[in-house]
């Protein structure tokens, strides 16, 4: 289901004057569309440079000057004074208004408002339509949730699919939470390629259903490193209905390249678009390239020396080894992160590679902020279809067996703060079973760990008397509340077939 913001725009901020912006921007008054994009700009240069930021407390308007943002300092100053920031960005997360700011900065906050809803709507739609993935799907969003805490797990949209169109990336970023490998080979649209692309987005639309859309073409990868990537776009648009996101490290290498995209973008089915800034001098590129208002949808992420602290980079993958010194332990951040946001399929056609992942905080199991859960080679569509079928059969099981390793997530600690209470802490999240017949046991059971269902039923049954179905019961829900770890149970549930007929264990994360 696309976006539309039109029908779901809320009345009150119709009645309040604000108009939706990400629909597209034809019909939307010019003024007001200057307005949000000009304080875009603005906050743009206040995340990109140090010197604006260090600056600014003395001499507002020469700081504005200097880096020439053309608003007055009254304008942004609610933006950019620490206190008053807070402020505003409690209100856009509980969707108020703030009547006393300056109209260009209502508008823009307006903007924000909007971007959360996308965002949410944006999650909702991932939602796969094949019963045992759409279980699965939730217990992964349940589980980053209680992993990361609700602000940061919000930002994940968990989309079901993404596709990789090249082998490895040109751009090798020092801090590149993926890890990714130098470019090794892309994928061009060749007769033979552009058929079986067709045919793999109808796979993955017929076993994910609508969700399927939500995807994007880019992982590993950098877009613009495929000569063809806007064909292979063309095609996910004509068979999924969706012009996908893009988000890339290098829209200054053909500036005439990007322009086409964005406004193919904008023409086909608008929605956002990322480019990762590296540095100053293409940031100021970029600025001098396209105005506020053709990047009013494109999002700056400044990955620049000096970039506002708030945009620091996940510590994972290369940006973890950077920070670790020869003979040290990894050094990991203390707040559980990840980059990670594809609970799904990754599927890369030029190495006929399919991985089923999700994301985990970043930690020595999972070093890049994922897990993958399983993979498996493919050559054809049909091929493809099967593996992602097995890999559904085998890792997302609706019912659990009596021999699957029954083990908390290893964040969580269980207590049982009276008889027939259970509660389940993460670093976030507090989660409570009320009615549980022998919850002291239980507790005590499920911290021992290394039991299988059956084993834990029976300790119930022995000491306590409780029929096993009772103890399957509950066991279920701590695994439909994502409390279970669930890579071990994938594990322990079965191998899938691979596109060969052979059995492939689950890869490592
Ligand atoms: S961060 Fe993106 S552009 Fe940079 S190396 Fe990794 S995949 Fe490539």
């Amino acid at each position: 289901m696309a976006y539309d913001g039109g029908s779901s725009f809320p009345e009150h901020e119709w009645s309040a004057g604000f108009v939706p912006v990400l629909n597209g921007l034809e019909g939307v008054d010019g003024a007001y569309l200057d307005d949000v994009a000009a304080v875009k700009r603005a906050l743009e240069q206040w995340n990109l440079h140090a010197a604006l930021r260090a600056t600014w407390p003395a001499d507002p308007a020469g700081a504005l000057a200097r880096y020439q943002i053309p608003l007055p300092a009254e304008t942004l100053t609610p933006l950019f004074d620490a206190e008053q920031g807070d402020r505003l960005r409690q209100a856009v997360l509980n969707g108020e208004d703030l009547v006393d700011l300056p109209l260009a900065l209502r508008r823009y906050l307006a903007f924000m408002r909007e971007l959360l809803r996308w965002r949410d709507h944006y999650r909702q739609t991932c939602e796969p339509a094949h019963p045992l993935m759409r279980a699965w799907w939730h217990r992964q969003v349940a589980r980053i949730r209680s992993q990361l805490g609700p602000t940061k797990a919000d930002a994940i949209v968990h989309a079901p699919v993404a596709f990789e169109l090249n082998s490895g990336c040109s751009v090798g970023c020092w801090f590149c939470a993926l890890s990714a490998p130098a470019l090794q080979a892309v994928w061009p649209y060749s007769p033979a390629h552009r058929q079986q692309w067709q045919a793999i987005l109808r796979v993955t639309h017929e076993v994910i259903g609508p969700a399927a859309a939500q995807g994007f073409c880019y992982w590993a990868t950098e877009p613009f490193d495929n000569p063809d990537y806007e064909r292979f776009l063309l095609d996910f648009h004509a068979v999924l209905g969706r012009f996908p996101m893009t988000t890339t490290a290098l829209p200054m290498r053909d500036a005439k390249r990007t322009h086409a995209l964005i406004e193919q973008h904008r023409r086909l089915d608008p929605g956002l678009d990322r480019f990762s800034v590296l540095s100053t001098g293409i940031a100021a590129r970029i600025h001098a390239e396209f105005s506020p208002r053709q990047l009013l949808l494109t999002e700056l992420l400044p990955q620049n020396k000096g970039a506002n602290p708030k945009f620091r980079k996940a510590r994972a993958g290369r940006a973890l080894r950077a920070k670790t010194g020869p003979n040290q332990l990894d050094q990991f951040s203390k707040a559980p992160t990840t980059i990670a946001c594809v609970s799904g399929f990754l599927i890369n056609p030029c190495e006929h590679r399919v991985q089923l992942m999700t994301p985990y905080p970043v930690s020595p199991s999972s070093p890049q902020g994922f897990q993958v859960l399983a993979t498996g080679q493919f050559s054809s569509a049909e091929q493809l279809r099967d593996l992602l079928e097995s890999m559904i059969a085998s890792q997302m099981p609706m019912d659990l067996s009596w021999q699957a390793e029954v083990r908390l997530r290893s964040d969580l600690v269980v207590s049982s703060p009276t008889a027939n209470q259970l509660r389940f802490k993460s670093a976030f999240t507090s989660l409570n079973f009320g009615g549980v017949t022998g919850a002291t046991q239980f507790a005590a059971l499920l911290s021992q760990g290394a039991m299988t269902a059956a084993e834990l039923a029976e300790a119930r049954e022995q000491a306590l008397d409780i029929p096993p179905e009772q103890s399957f019961f509950m066991i279920d829900q701590l695994r439909q509340h994502g409390l279970l770890d669930e890579t071990v149970f994938a594990r322990s549930s079965s191998a899938y077939r691979d596109s060969d007929g052979s059995c492939n264990e689950r890869a490592g994360g």
